[in-house]
């Protein structure tokens, strides 16, 4: 085990988490199953239950060490963070980490480029709960300082943009919190911390989708919040009211796939970025949405604050109809037809964001696709599309 303290992020993925006394010797964190965890007398039973569970075989919804080790692991890459709590599921998480901070009265302010189920949660359940919700322009940066009310509790962003890529000011919207006292909490799913470690900029909960990128293999379901100290307790017994715990099947899954997450990150960025650049090209395109493309909204700040792009992004077509766009999505040999991203497998969507905004309009020359672009060879995927591009303008 080492602590990846001041090393590179390959050497960081394959230490963290790795407590001697959590694998037992046994390289990658073993599984660790259990419902039941037995005491030898009364007396122990009833120590056990006074005590803090974190760490400490109680009942299997509170983990094992299966958990704890890519619990850890995660938090080793944030620096600042005090702890993480695992979900099944990205959204798990993203809802626990709401409640964990709102309670019925108080305002959140969500940016509109968000994933559309986090709106999707803020619609439904956050209004039957009592908490009401301002969306705000993802380019507003310190101009947020206007919208903070009274019953502002928690400022929620997600950088860059889910579908459309814009890149938010997070340190400016982190400076705008903390003078009113406002919980910040992102989306860091895109990014991983290994490409933009947040809770540095003082952000204080931070979510993953560990379905993505953390697992990488689009096998599983699992989801992460990492807290900063003042926030890490009430997440904590916000999560274990929830019932929320992730099977230890799964976080070894997490486990596996995070030892070769930053040579996969480097892959997905470098080739989605060559494959970008390309798409500028084109003539059949309007408009590459790629935080590392000058073109793209916030790309100021992305080259600012991150440390590298990973391999999702969209592009607006120059016009084009329904039947052009399934097209050239449909006749892709390499790339499937599906949702999520993060995998080894390259994939296509039609996206339409203008059907997810309500405090910004988003306007396009045409029709968009958002790729993920997994661990192929740049030249087969370019191939692919340049053949997809073809059948795009035959049909159009
Ligand atoms: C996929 C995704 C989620 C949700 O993760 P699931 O594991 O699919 O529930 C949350 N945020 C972003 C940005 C995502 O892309």
């Amino acid at each position: 085990m080492n602590n990846g303290e001041g090393k590179g992020d390959g050497t960081k993925v394959v230490g963290a988490g790795r407590r001697p006394e959590w694998t037992q010797g046994i390289v990658n964190p073993p599984v660790w199953r259990a419902s039941t965890i037995l005491y030898d007398n009364v007396a122990q039973l009833r120590a056990a239950a006074g005590r803090d569970t974190h760490h400490r075989l109680f009942y299997g919804r509170r983990g094992t060490p299966t958990q704890w080790s890519l619990a850890e692991a995660l938090t080793e890459l944030e620096p600042g963070a005090e702890a993480t709590f695992l979900y099944p599921s990205g959204v798990a998480a993203v809802s626990a980490a709401l409640l964990s901070v709102l309670s019925p009265g108080d305002e959140l302010l969500l940016a509109d480029s968000v994933y559309d189920p986090t709106r999707s949660f803020a619609t439904g359940f956050l209004t039957r709960f009592g908490v009401t919700t301002r969306y705000y322009d993802p380019m507003i940066g310190g101009g947020i300082a206007d919208l903070i009310g009274d019953n502002t509790r928690a400022i929620f962003m997600e950088s860059p943009g889910s579908l459309t890529f814009e890149v938010q000011d997070v340190p400016a919207i982190v400076a705008a919190a903390k003078a009113h006292d406002v919980t910040t909490i992102i989306d860091n799913t895109w990014a991983t911390p290994l490409l933009f470690p947040v809770m540095a900029l003082g952000v204080d909960l931070s979510i993953l989708a560990c379905t993505k990128y953390v697992v990488g293999h689009s096998d599983v379901m699992l989801g992460s919040v990492t807290a900063a100290p003042s926030h890490w307790a009430k997440l904590r017994d916000t999560s274990f009211a929830l019932g929320q715990t992730a099977s230890p099947d799964d976080a070894w899954l997490g486990s596996r796939g995070l030892r070769t997450m930053a040579v996969r990150l480097k892959h997905h960025g470098a080739v989605a970025l060559e494959i970008a650049r390309w798409l500028e090209t084109r003539p059949e395109v309007a408009q590459v949405l790629h935080p590392a493309l000058p073109s793209c909204p916030g790309h100021d700040r992305f080259v600012r604050d991150f440390k590298g792009s990973a391999g999702l992004f969209s592009f607006v077509l120059k016009g084009g109809t329904e039947a052009s766009r399934a097209a050239l999505i449909d006749g892709l040999e390499l790339f499937g037809i599906g949702y999520s991203w993060g995998g080894f497998e390259s994939l296509a969507i039609p996206i339409d964001p203008q059907r997810h905004r309500s405090a910004t309009k988003w306007e396009a020359a045409g029709l968009a696709v958002r790729l993920q672009i997994g661990l192929e060879d740049s030249a087969d995927l370019i191939a692919d599309l340049a053949a997809g591009l073809d059948r795009f303008r035959a049909t159009t």
